[in-house]
């Protein structure tokens, strides 16, 4: 009997780039494919990719160059992009890297191992410079993956899952490339991602992460009374699930419906990613963000005033153009005022197809690269006290696996707060275990593990 059909997939960029790439494996193995363990014993190479900065575009680029050389070896190779890439470059892809056989556009996953087996046929027997007729494209309109009926056992970790809530997203933000790579905002409706969680807490998922790029704005495009704070109350139903994340948020839709579910779910995981590009009023108005500093922070005021326990992340963008020392430092001002647990800091650099692109990118590298460690400075020394104030306290960790550190494991805190601590012996991946922190290190905490039963944790001791 011939083996089946091997695959290697590959994903790049953010958490919906990985579940997306679950949800593509989940239908390959349905259809009969098997998990090849690299490039060299797999049928058909797949690189799930993202677009939203040029490092992650490049690292494509050259892995589709080595692929390049594969392909001439093994003409009958399958190579595939898939994502926000295919969806972006399409025909120059093709023009540029004329071995790629397959391009699929993230609303068209749906049916992907039928593309896949579409490219196969039209390879079998080819020679490695006969390409007439060879590609399957596959961008813009499709099946998108959130049609997938997920196999739960496709997951990286036993007891964590993401789940797609909507994909697209409708915002002008001026500097990104999301809604022309991901369409606007589809929610899928609760019960059916109710239906989802359930299977996965079946399996054995405990915690969820639900993913939108505006994850907040969820429901708007289903009608009234369909809202983030109605999915969580939904979700909070099921008694296996333990935390309920989700990211990531716009600070327009931080609705007071929104702050109450936070503040009265106790299962709802205590942070949220808020991310607020700039300080400057001026430059947001530039990024079209649609806030001004003073709404973000009456935002942040009224949450704190609900839920004081919930840690707040963020994004800022360095060195938009026009962006004057006096404007970053308002930028500085915010987040001395907020103290974010943790912030993305990201030097600007132009996207092609943005609006910001069309401006002239005037503030110099080294100006921005001296602005990036000024902020970074500043959010690692919140980070630090904030975790020197956790030395002392009991935390409840969820086992993610075993450190780089032998003899340890590590996980995290209802906060997303990354512990390491010594094993003992009866540590197991996906339990929820008391660890004391001890040891506060640069961007994670050191424990020591507690007896099973410990007080303060079965009194949801948080800090
Ligand atoms: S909210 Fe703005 S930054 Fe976020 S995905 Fe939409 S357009 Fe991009």
């Amino acid at each position: 009997m011939p083996r089946p059909p091997r695959y290697h997939l590959t994903s790049y960029g953010c958490q919906m780039n990985k579940l997306d790439a679950e949800l593509v494996e989940s239908r390959l193995v349905g259809a009969g494919y098997e998990r090849a363990s690299h490039d060299g014993e797999a049928d058909v190479v797949l690189l799930n990719t993202c677009s939203v900065r040029q490092h992650a575009e490049d690292r494509v680029w050259s892995r589709l160059g080595v692929l390049r050389a594969q392909k001439r070896q093994r003409p009958e190779l399958v190579v595939g992009v898939l994502g926000c890439m295919a969806q972006e470059h399409q025909r120059y892809l093709l023009a540029r890297m004329p071995h790629v056989d397959l391009v699929v556009g993230p609303s068209a996953f749906g049916d992907i191992d039928a593309k896949v087996d579409e490219a196969r046929q039209r390879n079998a027997g080819r020679r490695a410079d006969d390409r007439r007729g060879a590609h399957v494209l596959a961008v813009g309109e499709g099946v998108s993956g959130d049609a997938i009926v997920r196999d739960p056992r496709v997951r990286p970790h036993r007891s964590q899952a993401w789940v797609s809530v909507m994909r697209g997203c409708n915002m002008p933000c001026s500097y990104c490339i999301v809604p022309s790579t991901r369409g606007p905002e589809l929610s899928r409706p609760i019960p059916v991602i109710v239906e989802e969680v359930q299977r996965l807490c079946d399996d054995g998922v405990t915690e969820i992460t639900l993913l939108g790029q505006t994850v907040n704005a969820y429901g708007r495009d289903l009608g009234p009374g369909v809202t983030l704070a109605r999915l969580l109350r939904a979700l909070h139903e099921i008694p296996a699930l333990r935390r309920i994340a989700f990211i990531t948020s716009h600070p327009n839709f931080l609705s007071a419906e929104l702050i109450d579910a936070l503040a009265e779910l106790p299962r709802v995981a205590r942070f949220l990613h808020l991310p607020a590009q700039s300080g400057s009023d001026r430059i947001l108005k530039a990024m079209r963000r649609g806030y001004t500093a003073a709404r973000y922070l009456a935002r942040v005021d009224q949450l704190r005033a609900k839920a004081p326990d919930v840690v707040l992340h963020s994004d800022f963008i360095v060195g938009y153009p026009g962006e004057s020392e006096a404007e970053f430092q308002a930028s500085v001002d915010l987040m001395e005022r907020v103290r974010f647990a943790q912030s993305y800091i990201f030097k600007y650099s132009p996207r092609p197809g943005t609006l910001a692109a069309e401006l002239v990118d005037d503030v110099p590298d080294a100006v921005k690269a001296e602005r990036n460690a000024r902020l970074l400075e500043v959010q690692e020394r919140h980070l630090a006290s904030a975790a020197q104030a956790l030395v002392g306290t009991v935390q409840e960790v969820l086992v993610e696996g075993e450190s780089k550190v032998d003899g340890r494991w590590t996980g995290r805190t209802v906060h997303h707060r990354l512990v390491h601590f010594p094993s003992g012996d009866r540590v197991a991946l996906g339990c929820y275990l008391p660890v004391r922190i001890t040891q506060a290190l640069g961007h994670s905490l050191l424990g020591e593990l507690l007896a099973e039963d410990h007080a303060e944790v079965r009194a949801g001791a948080r800090a």
